[in-house]
C-alpha cells in the first residue's frame, strides 16, 4: 500500500517509533529511522522485512539538526511523505521541584520537535498533494496525571498542533492526526515501574500491576504493533477524510 512512499519516523530507535516503523516498512514504505542507542540492530530488522532503510542521528531538541535530517531524507529520497512525530521523554517530579532544564528538554523534543520537522515536511506534501503527519501524543495530551507537568503541558500541546495542522490543510491531500497511548511497556515506562518498585519496596510484577491499575480498566498494555497498525490506518485511503483527530489506544483510561 506504501511503496514508493519514505516514511520518517523520529525517536524510532526503541519502542513505540520502532514499532510504528516496523508496520510502515511492511506496508513497502521506505524508512528513515532517528534516535539514539543501538542504531545499527533496528536498520537490520527494518532491512530483513525487504524495506529501504536510513538513519540519521539529529538531537530532536536542535533546530538546526532537524533542518539538517529533512535535507538529508530530500536528497536520499525525494521528500518525507509520512511523518511520524514521535521522539520523546518522561521527567516526573512536583512543579515546584521539577528541574527548569527538565522542562525546556522536554518541551523542545515532545512538543517543539513536532513543529520543526512539520513545517519542513509540509511544502514538499503540499506540492505532491499527498501527505501523513502522525503525532505521538498520548493520553496525557487529554487529560492529567499528577508529577508531570511538562509532558502533560507539552503532549497537550501536540493534541494542539495537531488540529490547527489538519486544518491548514484540510482541503489537500495532506493530513494530521494524533494517536494517544495509554501505558505502553518500553524503556520510557520501564524506568516508571522501576521506580514505583523501589519507592514502594515493591516486585517488578506487583509495581507493573499497581501501574495498570491507578490508570488503565484494561489493565493490559497497549503494545507497538497495535500502534503501528492505527498509523498504517493513517496511511491508507480510507483515512482520507480522517482529519485533526486524537485517537485513544489506551484500555479505557480516558473513558473513565
Ligand atoms: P522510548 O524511550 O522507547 O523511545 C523514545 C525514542 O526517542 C528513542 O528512540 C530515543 O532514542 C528517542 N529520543 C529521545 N530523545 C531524543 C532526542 N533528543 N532526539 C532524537 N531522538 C530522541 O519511548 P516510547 O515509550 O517508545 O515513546 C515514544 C513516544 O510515545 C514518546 O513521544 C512518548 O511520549 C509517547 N508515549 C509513550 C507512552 C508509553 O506508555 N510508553 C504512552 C503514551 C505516549
Amino acid at each position: 500500500m506504501l511503496a514508493n512512499k519514505t516514511a520518517l519516523i523520529t525517536g524510532s530507535t526503541s519502542g513505540i517509533g520502532l514499532g510504528i516503523a516496523k508496520a510502515l516498512a511492511r506496508q513497502g514504505a521506505n524508512i528513515v529511522l532517528n534516535g539514539f542507542g543501538d542504531t545499527e540492530t533496528p536498520q537490520k530488522e527494518i532491512a530483513a522485512l525487504g524495506a529501504q532503510v536510513a538513519y540519521h542521528g539529529a538531537d530532536m531538541s536542535k533546530p538546526a539538526e532537524i533542518e539538517a535530517m529533512m535535507a538529508f531524507v530530500a536528497e536520499r529520497f525525494g521528500r518525507v511523505d509520512i511523518l511520524v512525530n514521535n521522539a520523546g521523554i518522561q521527567h516526573v517530579a512536583r512543579v515546584e521541584n521539577f528541574p527548569t532544564e527538565k522542562w525546556d528538554a522536554i518541551m523542545a523534543i515532545n512538543l517543539s520537535s513536532a513543529f520543526h520537522a512539520s513545517r519542513l515536511a509540509l511544502p514538499a506534501m503540499l506540492k505532491a498533494n499527498w501527505g501523513r503527519i502522525i503525532n505521538v501524543a498520548s493520553v496525557h495530551g487529554l487529560v492529567a496525571s499528577a508529577e508531570k507537568s511538562a509532558y502533560v503541558a507539552a503532549k497537550h500541546g501536540v493534541v494542539g498542533l495537531t488540529k490547527v495542522t489538519a486544518l491548514e490543510n484540510a482541503t489537500t491531500g495532506v493530513t494530521c492526526n494524533a494517536i494517544c497511548p495509554g501505558w505502553v511497556l518500553t524503556p520510557l515506562v520501564q524506568k516508571q515501574v522501576d521506580a514505583k518498585a523501589e519507592a514502594l519496596g515493591l516486585s517488578g510484577e506487583e509495581a507493573t500491576k499497581r501501574l495498570l491499575g491507578e490508570k488503565e480498566p484494561s489493565m493490559q498494555f497497549t503494545t507497538p504493533e497495535e500502534l503501528g497498525a492505527l498509523a498504517v490506518f493513517f496511511c491508507s485511503p480510507a483515512a482520507n477524510n480522517v482529519r485533526g483527530v486524537a485517537w485513544n489506544m489506551d484500555g479505557g483510561w480516558t473513558a473513565q
